[in-house]
């Protein structure tokens, strides 16, 4: 076997790490601690410790590191840029792990590590391009070509929660939702699970939380159906701007939201009116890795 691979999925709450056997993506490890809250030289060194305590468990040195990160290695810079754990923005965080792991590292966004992930060997397995969707806290976005991230000229490929989200009739007379990211209303103030949420709330239900939307239409609330009904269609929505952009071979969805299963039928029948083809056969998945996906794409970085 060659040398195992190591992934670190790097978040604001808990840091991850993984080692998988590269012939058949095989957990040989993995390790999830919390994120130090002290700053940035805790993290760096959190990570330094997970990756010696690996490789000694392992009994190999030197293994190649990849890890997934919010936010991206802004090209123009060298540093991160984005990154919703914001300790991280403005430092040169390949170089400084790389110094600190004497070795080179791979840091891609995320939700391109998720990308990555389930083009490898999860729902987009063998498929040429893969779009993949984080519908989470946040709603995020990554691209893989033939397993391969693709980061984009900027590095930011696949920022798709951050484009302005579709309006619909439903929303004459409802104030708009505003992004933290200043932009206005985008994707991800609608369809992220807070989004969910405030969306019932801006159309007069009660405060609850998306899974409990969920059961209430479930249940023949109109309110709570209309409110599934307006999520559906704005997802249908933003994603066939990507089809009509992209045209991926497959979508995957992850985050806490990929769970809601109707989505998988009631997104594509809605998707087919909006994308410019005769036929859309686009399927749309869940992603099979769920909540691993992102330390195993971290590790897929090395792959091959
Ligand atoms: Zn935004």
């Amino acid at each position: 076997m060659t040398k195992p691979l190591i992934g670190i999925d790097l978040g604001g709450t808990k840091i991850e790490i993984a080692a998988l056997a590269p012939d058949d993506g095989r957990f040989l490890l993995r390790e999830r601690v919390a994120t130090p809250q002290g700053g940035y030289d805790e993290v760096l060194s959190a990570m330094g410790d997970l990756v010696a305590r690996a490789e000694a468990t392992l009994g190999v040195q030197g293994l190649p590191v990849g890890v997934g990160i919010p936010g991206c290695i802004s090209p123009a810079t060298g540093v991160v840029k984005g990154a919703n754990t914001t300790l991280l923005n403005g430092r040169a965080l390949d170089r400084d792990l790389a110094r600190l792991l004497h070795r080179p590292v791979r840091i891609e966004n995320d939700a391109n590590c998720l990308a990555v992930s389930e083009a490898v060997d999860g729902a987009g397995r063998g498929a040429h391009v893969v779009f993949a969707v984080i519908l989470g806290t946040g709603v995020g976005a990554g691209i893989a070509i033939d397993g391969q991230a693709w980061a984009g000229a900027h590095g930011i490929a696949g920022e798709w929660g951050h484009n302005p989200a579709p309006r619909l009739a439903d929303d004459r007379g409802v104030p708009a939702p505003h992004c933290w990211c200043g932009r206005g209303e985008c994707i991800e103030t609608l369809l992220s699970g807070p989004g969910f949420s405030a969306d019932h709330l801006r159309h007069g239900g009660a405060q609850l939380e998306p899974p409990e939307i969920v059961a209430a239409a479930h249940g023949g609330d109109a309110a709570a159906q209309a409110t599934q009904g307006r999520y559906a269609e704005r997802l249908a929505r933003a994603l066939a701007q990507v089809i009509n952009i992209i045209d991926p071979d497959v979508i995957v969805l992850g985050g806490g939201l990929s769970n809601i299963a109707w989505l998988y039928d009631e997104v594509p029948r809605r998707w087919a009116s909006h994308v410019f083809s005769d036929v859309v056969t686009t399927p749309l998945r869940a992603a099979v890795h769920g909540d691993s996906s992102g330390v195993r794409g971290a590790a897929w970085l090395w792959r091959g």
